[in-house]
């Protein structure tokens, strides 16, 4: 990899942002633009993306292991991470130690981690900060397909004459693709529909906003799929053909039908429009994000929006579909691993015996585990109650960005032994018994795949500063240490692609649609001039497309399920003590908790403090001016922050940034407010809702 980079000139990679997973060209003069020939940005970039030459300064990089905060040689640290780890399974067991990883780990490194740790140490505990951002569009997906699949593609938003953005500020949150839309509506009848409690950024480019309570969603489209059936605009033929389920989920969404309007807060007239357009509209495209994934009843939004897309034949045809678009670069990379605790590896799963047997016989497995793992916020209660000894943390920052932010730190700060890999210091590297610098962006070599399943590569183009390594380097390092020196012995990152695309094809049964065998075969050379190609690549030359559009489900009798989605309110709960919702999330110039794009001033001049949004009959109420100081809390801690005055705010609820932590702000994280009610089948926290209630500070 070193000697590539000496020998670069313009290098094509990938933004290590979003899940857009724009490409890049980053040329020798320093500067990096957007690649004219990348599917997904056809040359685009956004203010992060546009940044990204900016965070490649050396400055404050971490560049030599640290041991109780001293210098340590790589030997040194490698030797006593494999000796604890070692210790400790020997000790107390496999599942007393785990990793949290990233979808900012490129796919190398995740199949790495996934075999150590589900493969040889024989534990499930590996997980990632993925299960914040999509992990109940992955269960919805499970129980709607048989298989974790996006069956769509970004062309589909400019093929649909509607479409409908789910807890999606895409205008900020996913910018690229949101330019494309425009594009696609400034050329042809095209309409918007955004859904979402706030008047975001999106919402004013659309040509309807439905602002509903927050957590009502699946009320929402249940009342669809009745309008849909009254209707008699379902497509009865190809639910015939291809689907099952449709009389139970049919008969729970009428069930509710006629309180729709009561239970989302919404007009009655504007729930008549929305269902009218989508009845009306061939081609419709659902585009669902974080305001559906992050709430404890995630899974089950994700299965009504589903249904209705199932019931109408409105999948995997040009224009159509139920789109779940992921926050991170590679949280779909992780997914294909099995980088999800209750994942096993390559699409497959635990409870699927000839899948334990395949997976043990490729790996030539000893220790296989059996069982799902903990997942992310499980784990770090795991870690408080002792149950889990040693912890890797790989590419994130819990420190400041799980719920309850301040007793994952107390977590940390009691568990024996805690390893972190990082780019920067941060809250989490703080509490590490040992530091592990990693190679980052533009010093990388390896793939991930964006949220229309086009796998692309992170090429490197300059060398990593001091002693930094890649993760996937420093956990085969680890392995080899633990004793497993056959299994952990490629030479380079095309070696491990090929055979994580080995293991996708492996005795091909049933039906998964995940299989990149076809990539198995590259050579280095090929594997560092592959272009973005869209999976499944079944064979060399196999270039996916949408999926479903003829039925072909990835369940056992290859037909989609419909799933009866009750409506249930969501876990958290006002009440008189905390009256108020607070909502959390991304603002337009930021990136997760600020660790590259806080060090840039342009990204800071949009938004250079967390501001609590509060809506103009609240900040009446609580006596509040734009700007002044409010104290927000909830049960588990309180900041202060300034508030802004926004009339897109529905009255009785408040916004505030995810970003920033201790390093950039005296507000801290946060994630210090947010409860960790988690969505019951798929563990996903409910970052979008938690109880505060606030108060004006007053100034001297
Ligand atoms: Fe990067 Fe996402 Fe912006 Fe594209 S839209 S440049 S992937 S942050």
């Amino acid at each position: 990899e070193a000697a590539s980079v000496a020998a670069t000139g313009t290098v094509r990679s990938t933004c290590p942002y979003c899940g857009v997973g724009c490409g890049v060209v980053a040329k020798p003069d320093g500067t990096v633009a957007g690649d004219i020939n990348h599917p997904a940005n056809l040359g685009r970039l956004c203010s992060k993306g546009s940044a990204l030459a900016e965070t490649l300064k050396n400055d404050d990089r971490l560049t030599q292991p640290l041991i109780d905060g001293r210098a340590a040689e790589w030997g040194q640290a490698l030797d006593l991470v494999a000796q604890r780890f070692r210790a400790t399974i020997a000790e107390h067991g496999p599942d007393s130690v785990a990793f949290y990883v990233s979808g900012q780990c490129l796919t190398e490194d995740y199949y790495v981690a996934n075999k150590l740790m589900k493969g040889f140490i024989g534990s499930g505990n590996i997980d990632t900060n993925s299960r914040l951002c999509m992990a109940s569009s992955v269960a919805g997906h499970n129980r709607a397909f048989g298989a974790d699949v996006v069956p769509g593609t970004y062309e589909d938003l400019e093929l649909a004459d509607l479409v409908v953005l789910v807890g999606s500020n895409s205008a900020w949150c996913h910018p690229v693709l949101h330019q494309r839309l425009l594009a696609a509506k400034a050329k042809r009848p095209l309409r918007i529909v955004a859904i979402d409690p706030r008047r975001t950024a999106t919402c004013e480019d659309a040509d309807l906003h439905l602002a509903l309570r927050p957590g009502t969603d699946v009320a929402l489209f249940n009342g669809l799929l009745a309008h849909l059936a009254d209707q008699d605009a379902l497509d009865h033929g190809w639910m015939a053909a291809h689907t099952e389920g449709a009389e139970a989920a049919l008969a729970a969404a009428s069930a509710g039908a006629a309180q729709t309007a009561e239970i989302t807060g919404l007009d009655p007239a504007d729930l008549a429009r929305f269902y009218a357009w989508f009845a009306g509209t061939p081609r419709v495209v659902t585009v669902y994000s974080q305001g559906v994934n992050q709430s404890s009843v995630g899974t089950d939004k994700v299965n009504a929006i589903i249904n209705c897309h199932l019931a109408t034949g409105r999948i995997g045809k040009p224009g159509c579909g139920p789109f779940s678009i992921t926050g991170q670069p590679n949280a779909m990379g992780g997914r294909e691993v099995g980088g999800l605790a209750n994942q096993l590896a390559a699409h497959m799963r635990f409870d699927q015996p000839e899948a334990l047997d395949r997976v043990r016989r490729f790996w030539r497995a000893p220790n296989l585990a059996t069982k799902p793992g903990l997942k992310a916020v499980e784990m770090f209660d795991a870690v408080l109650d002792g149950r889990i000894k040693a912890l890797w943390i790989i590419a994130t920052n819990p420190a400041d960005s799980l719920p309850r932010a301040a007793r994952v730190r107390e977590a940390l700060r009691a568990c024996p032994f805690v390893v972190v890999s990082d780019c920067w210091p941060n809250d989490t590297t703080a509490l590490a018994d040992v530091v592990l610098p990693a190679a980052g962006w533009g010093e990388r070599d390896g793939t991930v795949t964006n949220s229309e399943r086009v796998i692309s590569r992170q090429r490197p183009f300059r060398l990593p500063p001091g002693e930094a390594r890649a993760d996937w380097r420093v956990l085969a390092s680890v392995a080899q240490r633990m004793g497993w020196k056959d299994a952990f012995s490629w030479s380079n990152s095309a070696a491990v692609f090929r055979e994580h695309a080995a293991l996708s094809g492996f005795e091909k049964g049933g039906t998964r649609p995940f299989d990149i065998s076809g990539l198995a075969m590259l050579t280095d050379g090929q594997y560092d001039a592959l272009a973005p190609v869209r999976w499944p690549v079944r064979w060399a030359g196999d270039a996916g497309g949408r999926l479903f559009g003829q039925g072909g489900f990835a369940t056992p009798n290859g037909r989609g399920r419909l799933v009866p989605t009750p409506f249930r309110p969501p876990a958290t709960r006002t009440d008189e003590a905390y009256p108020l919702v607070l909502n959390t999330g991304r603002i337009r110039d930021q990136w997760h908790t600020m660790t590259r794009t806080g060090r840039v001033p342009r990204l800071l001049a949009h938004t250079g403090e967390p501001r609590a949004a509060v809506s103009p009959t609240d900040a009446a109420r609580l006596g509040l001016t734009d700007g002044d100081l409010v104290r927000i809390e909830s049960v588990h801690a309180s900041t202060v922050v300034r508030a802004t005055i926004d009339a897109g705010q529905r009255v009785g609820e408040l916004f505030l940034p995810m970003h920033w932590t201790d390093e950039f702000c005296s507000a801290g994280p946060a994630g210090r407010l947010v409860s960790a009610a988690l969505d019951p089948i798929s563990g996903q926290p409910e970052l979008k809702l938690t109880a505060v209630r606030a108060q004006a500070v007053p100034t001297a």
